[in-house]
């Protein structure tokens, strides 16, 4: 019987990056992924400056900048009064080495870790293959795939929402489902004509949106829109090209033409596992955490997961003691709770908010904000998700 001392499982953004910082630090991983082929669908495309930080010695932040998009600032607006207020991610520069958000869609960041690993010999990749169960026994773990059976010391689970590696163990997934589902659309109809920058999130009691732009396959790019929708509407409704056309010309009030590219209709959750390791099981990524897009925080945050139980799997296979391992789930479970969780909910709060005094005293705080350098800094650091990593960090 061969014993991997770490199987990954999933080879979404967050898989791929634990196997990333795995073998920076000197441990081999065999990552088991379902899907032969890249999933292509319309999920993340932002990147917050830690995160950049982090995939920047392997050279995937030098390849994310050449394929991706800057956006050096972002607006909240209102969607009858227009814009609010606007953050210019340069402020930070006394803090990271990368002041902006980065638009990239997350199945190049995928690509581009399979292109870069594909030669290593510490890394094996096996495609088209699901895992079906895994049993702790005692100091080790199995796990049974379509295929075949393998053993390991610690066993990752990266395998996204529906988290079988969650499922065969006794995790509880906290938390709650919003009863509209989210509409994406992705079109050619350029917002930055309309005063928009490359991120937006425009604030409304009926219908608000978040709007930014990704590069897709060639310039100019394409812009993305999320809306809410009704929950008695019916998903064929919803993402007809007809009905999806008009929700977006409803938010620009604009007759210029236009061609959507795509329509998606996501179920939102807000959920933490209420461990993220049981025994020599772990969970990184929407296998421990899932949460709205409003933020652009779902991956980032996964991708933190990453690099903070790599350096655990390398310290407890050095030492044989499981401290740094335990430390792992305090910290991420930490910030998932109290960042990740209470950011995205407030977000989407704050969009949907109905009571117009609240809405103008929020509006009036926002420009406050942006408008005082020590206020906007502090403001930003937070939105940049480099507060909360190192609030996590700090966590013993
Ligand atoms: C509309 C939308 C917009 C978003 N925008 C952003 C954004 O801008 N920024 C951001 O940070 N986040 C964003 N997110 C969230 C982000 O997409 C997710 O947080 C991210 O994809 C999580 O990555 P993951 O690797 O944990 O899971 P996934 O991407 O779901 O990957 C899981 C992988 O595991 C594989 N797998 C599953 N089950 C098995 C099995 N049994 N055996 C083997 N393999 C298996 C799957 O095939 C898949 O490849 C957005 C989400 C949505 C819906």
């Amino acid at each position: 019987m061969k014993r991997h001392p770490v199987i990954v499982v999933g080879g979404g953004p967050v898989g791929m990056c634990t196997a990333l910082f795995l073998i920076g630090r000197g441990v081999p991983v065999l990552l088991i992924e379902r899907n032969e082929d890249l999933f292509e669908d319309p999920r993340a495309a932002t990147f917050h400056p830690p995160t950049l930080e982090m995939l920047a010695p392997s050279g995937i932040t030098a390849s994310l900048l050449a394929d991706g998009i800057i956006a050096q600032k972002w607006q909240n607006r209102d969607r009858r009064l227009g814009l609010i207020a606007e953050f210019d991610l340069a402020i930070l520069a006394d803090q990271t080495e990368f002041p902006y958000r980065l638009q990239c869609e997350q199945h190049k960041l995928v690509a581009m870790l399979r292109e870069l690993m594909a030669p290593w010999p510490e890394f094996e990749l096996r495609t088209g293959e699901t895992v079906l169960e895994v049993e702790q026994l005692g100091d080790h773990v199995r796990m049974r795939t379509d295929k075949d059976e393998y053993f390991c010391d610690w066993l990752v689970g990266a395998d996204g929402g529906r988290s079988v590696v969650r499922k065969s163990q006794p995790f509880v997934f906290e938390g709650f489902t919003y009863d509209e589902r989210f509409l994406v659309i992705t079109s050619t109809y350029d917002f930055e004509r309309d005063g928009f920058s490359y991120s937006n999130y425009v604030g409304d009691p009926d219908e608000w949106s978040a709007v930014f732009k990704v590069p897709a396959d060639r310039p100019p790019g394409l812009w993305r829109a999320v809306f809410p929708t009704s929950p008695s509407d019916e998903e064929a409704d919803l993402v007809a090209i007809d009905s999806a056309t008009q929700r977006l010309r409803r938010l620009v009030d604009s007759d210029r033409p236009f061609e959507l590219t795509h329509t998606n209709l996501y179920t939102v959750h807000q959920r933490v596992a209420d461990r993220f390791r049981h025994g020599r099981v772990l969970l990184v990524g929407d296998a421990a955490h899932l949460n709205n897009p409003l933020g652009g925080m779902g991956m980032n945050f996964g991708i933190h997961d990453a690099e903070n139980v790599a350096r655990a799997i390398r310290a407890a296979l050095e030492s044989g003691a499981e401290a740094a391992i335990d430390r792992f789930d305090r910290q991420r479970r930490t910030v998932a709770n109290e960042f990740l969780q209470s950011m995205t909910v407030a977000n989407k709060a704050a969009l949907e908010e109905r009571d117009p005094e609240v809405r103008a005293a929020r509006q009036a705080e926002l420009r406050r904000i942006a408008a005082d350098p020590a206020l906007a800094h502090a403001h930003l650091l937070r939105t940049s998700m480099i507060a909360g990593l190192r609030y996590a960090n700090a966590i013993e």
